[in-house]
């Protein structure tokens, strides 16, 4: 089961950590922000191995929710 993340763009810096670790999950904005773009896009272990690895704490994982 895949993992949501958030991204806060206020501490985000832009290194790309979470790019490397989950590069079907995040990618960068024109701000050089990471944004979720596909939130399925990785196992949920290499996502919760990005979130670790962001330097700032801008990740963080939430609760997985069921239907909708
Ligand atoms: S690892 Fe953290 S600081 Fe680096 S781009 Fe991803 S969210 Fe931003």
């Amino acid at each position: 089961m895949a993992a949501r993340v958030a991204v806060d763009r206020a501490l985000c810096l832009g290194s790309g950590m979470c790019l490397v670790y989950a590069p079907g999950t995040f990618e960068h904005d024109d701000q050089a922000k990471a944004v979720v773009r596909e939130p399925a896009g990785d196992p949920a272990d290499v996502v919760e191995t990005a979130v670790e690895a962001c330097p700032t704490g801008a990740l963080s994982l939430l609760p997985e929710q069921d239907g909708a």
